[in-house]
């Protein structure tokens, strides 16, 4: 094929990327190419293409030449901050251009005014494919002279002129906190199972759909355009997948660290003085313990290179091995943890950091020198975005970065060896490093870190108080140092004085006294104080949930979200997974019932291998029952493998979502013919979830139908209050305590009633400790909630007796406002408990 000859977009003088003063283009992070010193204002096409996007800052722009390179041209650097000021676009996305055609006018003055450098890079986003040849470069260049000419590398033969299929389509983020980590494996994840490239871009930046870590680094968020566009095999089909698969929203950050149940709140520390460092709280509760400063081993690193076939069997080796480590990690502990784990090793299989690396290998780098090298080139960019939540993710690379270092030099990661109450202290602290440290940590204290960070999300599954971005004056504390740890608050007290000391302790003493009687007692039934029983259950999303709802007195499973089984894989799990897996948290259980909810899919969490429509309002869409009923083959075998557990009268079904009597009738139905098919004697009792305003006011007519209801609160809210659930603006007014859900909640139960039914509340206000009692008052039996706050469930609603419940819960009915509802509350509770 012919050299494609790319001529200067501007006037001005041509340079080598070498003299652009940003990391990211000097370090051909995007790409090769020249850069333009500009003298002339105008950016005009360097060849005949397609504009891929125009960013809307206008200060950027793609093209895609007919031979498939895909040119980016940057005009100044960091000119995304001026919001289009001293731009003017002359072109939009998908329009054809002829070399020399207009795209970007500048007004050159007003951007030399505010940007870093007026600078423009033209890079080869896809160079790797190209052999490249830079003309002119030191000299002036008039708009149209050659500054590059580049030849595809894989020449292909005269048997295939055929233009590669190409598709492009532009959506827009719906996701809170943007295109983090799991959002981008899991795009990456949908991108692996096309053949074509499918690329990512915004912003005049483009990203590998196939390298969540490329992903990121677009940092992307809420509301952003971004256009997906794909080349080679049945680009359309692939376009349309991932495209769909982020319009629909994929799963995201898990909420900020919530005050955990089984936590008492802090202490009211003595006011800050010269000893009380401040940060941010990350995980509540309090420590009193001694300061130990984490010694931070920087792994051994070969920096000789011992050829690039023995280099490259070293990384993979080491890869291998930390992939079989993390995949151990990810089968145990908490679901934060799994989650967390999961997202590394979608790190691990990164393309472009494994090309990356690679291409170091190739060039004589050791296996070592070439892993930090590619992952330090990932973390800069992540630096750079200003998303916070994105640009902690860098945290998590270099977490990363030290695991597979340490694997290559052959070192173990043994734990520090910590005394009793150790209070941590560190510089930094990755979510490895947590995993792997002794469970008997009192609290942890970091000099940096983000709230939202997985270290934090961790600590709070972990029960671990933490507090981050103290500073660097927490690595000039002694070990040794007696320290008060205020997760809640974000404190660490150094060197309390006596007096000081034994305030906290007291505080701890009682609240470990606390947690002792609650403890105690959370295996015992649990019933109020004048005897009538309320059964504390558990909501597992896990086999390891199972296990820690029994620890913390569970005396059940109120709700299996069985979607963890569904989400981020290829297909279905088979019938006989399944089976596997319910059998295995049912003996977990120990025979103690198990509420198995049929696949909960669709709004909020959507599974691309079911490859549902793209719908305008997901979350009033194909989702919960509607899936399963639309997929009849995915019910049968999903019914079929809760049938089949043993014994056979553990198991109980309960139905999502459901608006109308119809549905329920159908999957009863579905069940009828599994028990034929496996000739299953005992009955299995059906349940509905009640989260639609609609199964609330008809309650009566389920609870005909139905062995029982269970209240999905956080979906009721939500679709009560018409509030979107995930919307952080509206995170204030969603709550579960509005006058309108209690009135829903005393419809169902009323319905209830009138059958004899059972009605459990498995939503979020469940684990309200404070909430029990409005919700025993208006008839619920049963509370299901996250294993780590049953003891305090339990001791709660011991505390209570019927009567007063009831009179609570017929004055917060009349409330006109949630907040009315709460001070109704605090002010009942001081009699109550
Ligand atoms: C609910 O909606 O309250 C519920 C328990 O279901 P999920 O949170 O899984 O949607
Ligand atoms: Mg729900």
């Amino acid at each position: 094929m012919a050299v494609l000859k790319l001529g200067a977009p501007m006037r001005g003088w041509a340079e080598s990327l070498d003299e652009v003063d940003d990391p990211v283009f000097a370090g051909r992070m995007l790409g090769d190419g020249v850069a333009i010193d500009p003298v002339g204002a105008e950016v005009r096409a360097p060849c005949d293409g397609e504009v891929t996007s125009v960013h809307r800052a206008g200060h950027a722009v793609s093209l895609r030449a007919g031979c498939g390179a895909e040119l980016l041209v940057h005009v100044g650097l960091e000119t995304v901050s001026l919001g289009g000021r001293g731009f003017i676009r002359h072109v939009a996305d998908g329009a054809a251009v002829k070399a020399g055609d207009l795209l970007i006018s500048v007004d050159l003055e007003a951007v030399a005014r505010t940007a870093k450098s007026l600078i423009t890079p033209m890079v080869l986003t896809n160079g790797d494919e190209f052999e490249i040849v830079r003309r002119n470069i030191g000299r002036r260049v008039e708009v149209g002279d050659v500054v590059m000419e580049i030849r595809p590398l894989a020449e292909t033969s005269s048997a295939s002129p055929v233009k590669p299929e190409t598709a492009a389509r532009q959506v827009v983020i719906p996701l809170a906190h943007g295109l983090h980590a799991r959002p981008s494996a899991l795009i990456a994840a949908e991108a692996k199972r096309h053949v074509a490239d499918i690329r990512l871009s915004h912003g005049g930046r483009e990203a590998n759909a196939r390298s969540p870590v490329a992903i990121m680094a677009l940092g992307l968020v809420r509301h952003d355009a971004v256009s997906v566009t794909a080349s080679g095999a049945e680009a359309a089909g692939a376009v349309a997948a991932v495209a769909d698969l982020i319009e629909r929203g994929l799963p995201g950050e898990p909420p900020p660290p919530a005050p955990s149940l089984a936590q008492a709140p802090g202490p009211e520390l003595p006011p800050a003085d010269a000893s009380v460092l401040e940060g941010t709280p990350a995980a509540p509760g309090l420590a009193i313990g001694s300061a130990v400063r984490l010694i931070a081993r920087a792994p051994a690193v070969n920096e000789v290179s011992r050829g690039v076939a023995a280099e490259s069997a070293a990384l993979a080796e080491a890869l291998s091995a930390l992939r079989q480590r993390m995949s151990r990690q990810a089968a145990t502990g908490p679901q934060a943890q799994t989650e967390i784990v999961r997202a590394h090793l979608a790190f691990l299989d990164d393309e472009d950091l494994a090309a990356a690396a690679r291409d170091a290998i190739e060039a004589g780098a050791s296996a070592g020198v070439a892993w930090r090298r590619a992952i330090e080139a990932q973390v800069a960019i992540l630096r750079q975005v200003s998303d916070v939540h994105i640009a902690q993710r860098a945290d998590d690379l270099v977490d990363l970065e030290r695991q597979v270092l340490v694997e290559l030099a052959g070192e173990s990661e043994a734990p520090q060896v910590l005394p009793d109450h150790a209070v941590l202290l560190a510089e930094d602290l990755g979510p490895a490093q947590l995993i792997g440290l002794p469970k008997t940590l009192a609290g942890i204290c970091t000099a940096r870190g983000g709230p939202t960070s997985h270290v934090a999300i961790l600590a709070t599954a972990m029960n671990i108080p933490a507090v981050v971005a103290v500073g660097p004056a927490v690595m000039r504390v002694p070990d040794g140092a007696a320290v008060i740890l205020d997760g809640g608050a974000g404190r660490l007290h150094v060197a309390p004085s006596a007096s000081e000391l034994s305030q906290a302790q007291t505080r701890l003493a009682v609240l470990h006294a606390r947690r002792r009687e609650t403890a105690a007692l959370a295996s015992e039934p649990c019933r109020m104080g004048d005897g009538t029983r309320i059964e504390v259950f558990a909501n597992l999303g896990s086999v390891a949930d199972a296990g820690a709802a029994m620890a913390a007195g569970a005396e059940g499973c109120g709700l299996l979200r069985t979607e963890f089984l569904f989400l981020g894989r290829e297909g279905a799990p088979s019938e006989n997974e399944q089976v596997e897996t319910y059998q295995a948290i049912a003996k977990t259980l120990a025979g103690a019932p198990l509420v198995i909810r049929t696949l909960d899919v669709g709004g909020d969490k959507p599974v691309p291998f079911l490859d549902l429509p793209p719908e305008a309002n997901p979350a009033l869409g194909l989702r919960g029952v509607r899936v399963s009923l639309s997929r009849p083959e995915l019910l049968s075998a999903q019914i079929r493998a809760i049938l089949r557990v043993t014994p056979q009268n553990q198991c109980r079904i309960l139905v999502p979502m459901v608006a109308s009597l119809s549905e329920l009738t159908a999957v009863r139905q579905a069940i009828a013919i599994a028990r034929s098919e496996l000739g299953h004697r005992d009955e299995i009792q059906v349940g509905v979830m009640i989260e639609t305003p609609a199964a609330a006011v008809t309650a009566d007519l389920l609870a005909a139908e139905a062995d029982f209801l269970s209240i999905g609160t956080n979906d009721l809210t939500q679709y009560v209050l018409a509030m979107d659930r995930e919307n952080p603006q509206l995170a204030g007014q969603t709550d579960a305590l509005h006058p309108a859900v209690l009135r829903l909640i005393a419809a169902t139960t009323r319905g209830a009633r009138v059958h004899g039914r059972q009605v459990a509340v498995c939503g979020g206000l469940a684990a309200d400790p404070a909430a029990a009692a409005i919700l025993i008052g208006l008839g619920v039996t049963e509370l299901s909630a996250p294993p780590a706050a049953i003891p305090e469930l339990k001791a709660a609603v011991r505390a209570l007796t019927f009567p007063p419940c009831e009179d609570l819960a017929a004055r917060a009915l009349e409330c006109a406002s949630a907040a009315e509802v709460r001070a109704l509350m605090s002010s009942a509770s001081g009699g109550e408990r």
